[in-house]
C-alpha cells in the first residue's frame, strides 16, 4: 500500500509533449481514466486515460500494443467501455496495470509509434461519467464547516457531541449525479420564514460544495465489514464533487432524518478519477489535535495514522452570468487543503461505512463533505463565506452575492504538489444554475 515506485518519479516525462508542460493536471505520473466518445457522434462510450491535453483511447490502445497477458484481461475489458471490472481489481492488478500504461507512454518507449494513433486531443472529446454509480453516500468529515455550519445554527454548542466519534453521513442520490458541464434548474420547494406556514417556490439560498468523490475499488459482500486494516485496498480512486444544496430548503426540512430534496436535485463531479496510487505521493500523517477524542479501534490503523490524509488544495471559482456577457474570467472564492480541512481519512469512511454489515460495490460513490479550510474566507461553500447570508461578498466587476444566482457557474479545481514529487491535478468541474422551471 502506498508505495512509491517508478510511475511516481517526478523525473519521468512522456512523449506527448503537452504532459511535460509545468502546471498541467494530468502529467505522466497522473494517469486517470475517465468514460469519452469523439464529440458530434452517438458512438459507444469508451475508457480513456487522460495525458497532457490529449486522452489515450484505451479501446484503441488493446490492440495497438503487446501487453503482458495479466494487463491484456484488464485491457479488453477496458476496450468495451467497461471501468468497474478494472476498479473491482485487487491494487496489485490495479497496480500492474498503471505500471504498464506509464511504461507505454513514457518518453522513448518502443510503443510510441502505435499509441499515437490512439491519442484523442480532450477538446475533441465529449466526456460523461465515468462509470455507472450504483450508490452515493455523502459524508461529513469538513470539521471547519461543520463547526462554521453548527455556530449559525447553534452559537453556544457548534460541534454536536457525536461528531468527534462518527463519521457522519447521509445516504445522497446517484440518479441525479452529473458530470462537469451539468446545468440544472433552480430547485422549487418549501421553505419556512417567519411566517406560521410554509412558503413554495424556487429556492432562494442556492449554494455549492466544495467536496472530493471517492469511487470505491472492490466492493464487499453484505455482512461482511471491510476492517480498516484493508479499506484503502477498495478504494479506487478520487474526483472533485460539487454537492449543490438549496440551504433554505434543507433547513425546514433536514430534521429530523438529514438532507433531502435540498440536495438530490443535482450533484456535479470532474470526468477524470485519480487513482489511489497515483496519490501515493502526496499522502500525509492523519493525526488529530491535542485534546480531541481518538477514533475508535475499528477506524484506526497504523497505516492510518501514519499515511491516512491526503496533501491536496482545492478552489471554487465563480462566473456570473454577466462576467460570462463582458468575457470575464471566472474570480476565485476560495481555496483550501484537504489535510487541514478533513477529520475523518478516506479509509475510515469506508471501514465506517460497512461495519454494520452494509456491502459496496465497485462504482460506488462516497462524497467527502464539504472541505472547508480553518481560516476566515477559506470556506466551501457560500453559506460559510456569506455568513449564512448576513455578508454580502462582493466581486471584482462590483457584483455581489450571498448565495448564487441563475447564470452562474462554479468551478472546482484540486491539485496535489510536494516537494520531490510532480505536481498531479483533478482537472476541473464546472456546474451552472438555470432559473426555475415554473411551479406547477
Ligand atoms: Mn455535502
Amino acid at each position: 500500500m502506498n508505495v512509491l515506485n517508478a510511475t511516481h518519479d517526478p523525473a519521468l516525462q512522456s512523449w506527448v509533449a503537452s504532459a511535460n508542460v509545468a502546471g498541467c493536471d494530468f502529467p505522466i505520473q497522473n494517469l486517470p481514466f475517465g468514460r469519452f466518445r469523439r464529440i458530434n457522434t452517438t458512438e459507444p462510450w469508451r475508457i480513456g486515460v487522460a495525458i497532457g491535453d490529449h486522452l489515450l483511447d484505451l479501446k484503441l490502445a488493446a490492440d495497438a500494443v503487446t501487453w503482458s497477458p495479466e494487463v491484456q484481461v484488464m485491457m479488453a475489458s477496458l476496450a468495451l467501455g467497461d471501468l468497474p471490472i478494472v476498479m473491482a481489481r485487487n491494487a496489485a492488478a490495479r497496480s500492474a496495470l498503471r505500471a504498464e500504461l506509464s511504461a507505454a507512454l513514457a518518453a522513448g518507449s518502443p510503443h510510441q509509434e502505435a499509441l499515437d494513433r490512439a491519442l484523442l486531443p480532450l477538446a475533441e472529446a465529449q466526456v460523461t461519467l465515468p462509470c455507472t454509480i450504483g450508490d452515493y453516500t455523502d459524508f461529513y468529515t469538513g470539521i471547519h464547516h461543520a463547526t462554521a455550519v453548527g455556530k449559525l445554527f447553534r452559537p453556544d454548542n457548534p460541534l454536536l457531541p457525536n461528531y468527534q466519534w462518527v463519521p457522519i453521513g447521509y445516504h445522497g442520490r446517484a440518479s441525479s449525479i452529473g458530470v462537469s458541464g451539468q446545468q440544472f434548474p433552480r430547485p422549487l420547494g418549501q421553505t419556512k420564514g417567519e411566517a406560521a406556514t410554509p412558503a413554495f417556490g424556487p429556492s432562494q439560498r442556492i449554494d455549492y460544495e466544495l467536496e472530493l468523490g471517492i469511487f470505491v475499488g472492490p466492493g464487499n459482500a453484505l455482512g461482511e465489514p471491510v476492517a480498516i486494516a484493508d479499506a484503502e485496498d477498495h478504494l479506487f480512486g478520487v474526483c472533485l464533487l460539487n454537492d449543490w444544496s438549496a440551504r433554505d430548503l434543507q433547513a425546514w426540512e433536514y430534521q429530523p432524518l438529514g438532507p433531502f430534496l435540498a440536495k438530490n436535485f443535482a450533484t456535479t463531479i470532474s470526468p477524470w478519477i485519480v487513482t489511489m496510487e497515483a496519490l501515493a505521493p502526496y499522502r500525509a500523517a492523519f493525526t488529530r489535535p491535542a485534546g480531541d477524542p481518538q477514533p475508535l479501534p475499528y477506524l484506526d490503523s497504523s497505516f492510518n495514522r501514519e499515511h491516512g490524509a491526503l496533501d491536496m488544495t482545492l478552489e471554487a471559482w465563480l462566473q456570473t452570468a454577466a462576467m460570462k456577457a463582458a468575457g470575464v474570467a471566472a474570480v476565485r472564492l476560495s481555496q483550501s487543503s484537504v489535510r487541514e480541512a478533513a477529520y475523518w481519512t478516506f479509509a475510515q469512511l469506508l471501514a465506517h461505512h460497512t461495519v454494520n454489515g452494509c456491502n459496496l460495490q465497485p462504482g460506488d460513490l462516497l462524497g467527502s463533505g464539504t472541505l472547508s479550510g480553518p481560516a476566515a474566507g477559506q470556506g466551501g461553500s457560500l453559506l460559510e463565506l456569506s455568513m449564512g447570508g448576513k455578508q454580502q461578498i462582493t466581486l471584482p466587476n462590483g457584483e455581489t452575492r450571498t448565495f448564487l444566482q441563475d447564470g452562474d457557474t462554479v468551478t472546482l479545481r484540486g491539485y496535489c504538489a510536494r516537494a520531490g514529487a510532480a505536481r498531479i491535478g483533478l482537472g476541473e468541474v464546472s456546474g451552472t444554475v438555470l432559473s426555475a422551471t415554473a411551479p406547477a
